[in-house]
């Protein structure tokens, strides 16, 4: 069976970025894949954070994955500091990556310039290098990932392929290796709607978490009141009709596309239902198809809060399993690498 890992952040509350461009589509991905869904908790760290909430939001985030349909009986669901080896990779990683590739990274220039300079942490620098991580300790096929994450991706690849080519090959045949590469390069699987859910307040920004304003995002947690008033309140424009894909209207094609990916709908029935349709009619149609999705979603959260030995004990499962894999990739790399073994 060909591998899947992917993960989110406890960072805040899971919106519905993260679920259209990553946890809905595990869930189609569970059966005819070996998958590993993990909540990415070292990585919450590279911005400031509130060390009383972490725990708290890494609990969260898992109980989010198996209420969108995560089912624990066919994936490894577990908390990525529960497995060491994805911090001792990481190391021996930084030691084969050009800090030019990390200083050209998108999401460290913008993450970094919007919490100034006293807030930069060397992490916030090295984030890619600990998610190259993540990926190569499972010697993953896929991951299913947002478009923001593809720049990542890509540097994981080609640090995939640089260790295996620094450290592989023949000098890897001599030690006994199975004569192949290190790491298997990975692929990104990203989205085809839904790969990047924009700003309710601007058009043209993701929906993010870390996002300041709470208004901006719809969080797969909101009651209908907040995702009415979310909506009633979000961006607009003073077209006539309703579109997808005109370059002028960011908002407009970013409410359509949750619309239809709520709704279950084609993109084409959804243009022809509300081409000639005004803002206030769609915001009611768009307030009932979230409040339908996401009501089960919901329900199933409270249902996995209540029951917190269980979710214990699948994250404990998880990790056992996570650990397995990932120690044997690490102990080839520090064979690869040349140390002693211990
Ligand atoms: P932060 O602002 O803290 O970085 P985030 O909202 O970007 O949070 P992450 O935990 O970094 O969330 O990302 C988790 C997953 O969600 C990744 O696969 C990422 O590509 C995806 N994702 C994040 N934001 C969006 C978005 N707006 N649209 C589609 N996918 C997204
Ligand atoms: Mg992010």
């Amino acid at each position: 069976k060909k591998r899947i890992v992917s993960g989110v952040q406890p960072t805040g509350s899971i919106h519905l970025g993260n679920y259209l461009g990553a946890i809905k589509n595990w869930i189609s991905l569970q059966n005819a894949y070996d998958t590993l869904f993990f909540i990415v908790d070292l990585h919450a760290i590279t911005l400031p954070y509130e060390t009383q909430q972490l725990s708290k939001a890494t609990k969260d985030t898992a109980a989010i994955y198996l209420a969108c349909g995560v089912d624990a009986s066919k994936a490894s669901v577990f908390v990525q500091s529960h497995v060491r080896a994805h911090v001792e990779l990481m190391w021996l990683l930084s030691s084969a990556t050009p800090i030019g590739w990390l200083n050209k990274m998108i999401q460290f220039k913008e993450k970094s310039r919007k919490a100034g300079d006293e807030n930069v942490a060397v992490a916030l620098l090295t984030y890619p290098v600990l998610m190259a991580s993540d990926i190569l300790l499972y010697q993953s096929d896929f991951v299913p990932v947002g478009e923001d994450q593809q720049q990542h991706l890509e540097l994981t690849r080609e640090l995939a392929k640089r260790v295996n080519y620094l450290y592989g090959g023949r000098k890897w045949k001599k030690l006994g290796g199975r004569g192949g590469a290190i790491f298997k390069v990975p692929e990104a699987l990203i989205p085809p709607a839904g790969a990047r859910v924009m700003s309710l307040t601007d058009g043209l920004s993701k929906m993010s978490k870390s996002a300041p304003s709470d208004q901006s995002r719809i969080n797969l947690l909101d009651s209908k009141d907040e995702i009415a008033n979310k909506i009633k309140r979000c961006k607009t424009d003073a077209f006539t009709g309703l579109e997808f894909d005109n370059p002028e209207r960011p908002e407009c094609n970013n409410l359509l596309s949750i619309y239809q990916l709520m709704s279950g709908k084609t993109k084409e029935e959804v243009a022809q239902e509300c081409q000639n349709m005004n803002w206030g009619t769609f915001k009611v149609l768009l307030t009932d198809s979230l409040i339908d999705h996401l009501h089960p979603i919901q329900v199933r959260y409270n249902e996995i809060m209540s029951e917190s030995a269980y979710l214990d004990r699948v994250l404990a499962e998880g990790a056992t399993k996570a650990a397995d894999i990932a120690d044997a990739t690490l102990n080839n790399v520090y064979q690869a690498m040349g140390f002693s073994r211990r």
